[in-house]
């Protein structure tokens, strides 16, 4: 099967990017999300993108107006998905929400379409069978930043049909992305089972003491090349975020003794040191 029409199902920071870098690329695209409310924002999102394609990618306002006329939005699910090759759900990371959302359109959407997820942490077994059609199921998972972090990380379950992986290969080259082909599950795909624990490591030099996290970031850029280190890149990912990864690790990691670092990001929240958002985390902008 050749993929002609996608929908995108979530509007919210990335499936917003995904949508329009797909309309982008020459696609037409629907856009769902639950309500008008929702949908209004995602229009918002979408044209606001128009600064960082300039700025980023050189795309002239033509160009990015032809991406945008290639854009339909609805929250009617059934039409939605009704006539779509490819579904790519950017919806909440909860699993219960994506769980339910699969069972509807397992029935809705055309037996032949392909569902794709781009869950940050869930492995596609965990919904393969929601969807009806777990060979052509599988993860293709994109960065923030879509247009310039151009990575697409693409993950089957065991049931995925190889035939169809490599249509999802083709389809994220086809839309700019570098497709990175992961040979079995692996929660946190490879960028963030790197990133995560190189993280974690740099936090826990700081709160023991060792060193002072400029000093830390310094070793690392001045020792690799390499443009940041981690409290660098802590920053760019935003404090909140990075809470939140801990307080997940520290849950299914209780004695990993992560509680130190929460208590400090915590205090930086409290602060309103957000990172780069809100000018100062670890370094002021
Ligand atoms: P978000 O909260 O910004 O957006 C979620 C969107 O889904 C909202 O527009 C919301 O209205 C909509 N939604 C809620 N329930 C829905 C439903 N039942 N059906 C359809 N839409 C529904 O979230 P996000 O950051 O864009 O994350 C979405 C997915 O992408 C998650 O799985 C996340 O792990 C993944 N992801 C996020 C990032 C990131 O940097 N934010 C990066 C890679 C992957």
């Amino acid at each position: 099967m050749t993929i002609k029409k996608v929908t995108v199902a979530g509007s919210g920071v990335l499936g917003s990017q995904i949508a329009f870098q797909t309309a982008f690329k020459g696609f037409p695209v629907t856009i769902y999300d639950i309500n008008q409310a929702a949908l209004d924002k995602a229009k918002d999102r979408v044209k606001s993108l128009r600064h960082a394609y300039r700025r980023d990618i050189a795309a002239s306002d033509a160009k990015f107006d032809e991406g945008i006329s290639r854009i339909a939005f609805t929250f009617d699910l059934a039409k939605a998905v009704s006539d779509a090759d490819l579904v790519i759900e950017a919806i909440p990371e909860r699993p219960d929400i994506k769980r339910d959302f699969y069972k509807k359109i397992s029935t809705l959407a055309p037996k032949n379409a392909i569902f794709t997820s781009n869950s940050s942490t869930l492995v596609p077994s965990m919904f393969a069978k929601d969807t009806g059609r777990p060979k052509q199921f599988l993860n293709m998972h994109f960065a923030n930043q879509v247009w310039l972090n151009n990575t697409a990380e693409i993950m089957g379950s065991p049931e995925t049909d190889p035939t169809i992986y490599q249509e999802i290969v083709e389809f994220a080259r086809d839309i700019g992305m570098v497709p990175i082909q992961l040979k079995k599950e692996q929660p946190g795909y490879i960028l963030n089972s790197l990133l995560i624990p190189f993280l974690t490591a740099g936090q826990e030099l700081w709160v023991k003491g060792v060193a002072d996290p400029h000093m830390i970031d310094r070793t690392w850029m001045i020792a690799t090349g390499a443009p940041f280190g981690p409290f660098g890149i802590l920053d760019a990912v935003g404090i909140r975020t990075a809470y939140n990864i801990l307080l997940a690790a520290e849950k299914e990691h209780p004695d990993a003794g992560l509680e130190t670092i929460g208590a400090k990001l915590k205090e930086l929240l409290d602060e309103g040191k957000l990172g780069m958002e809100s000018g100062e985390g670890f370094y002021k902008y």
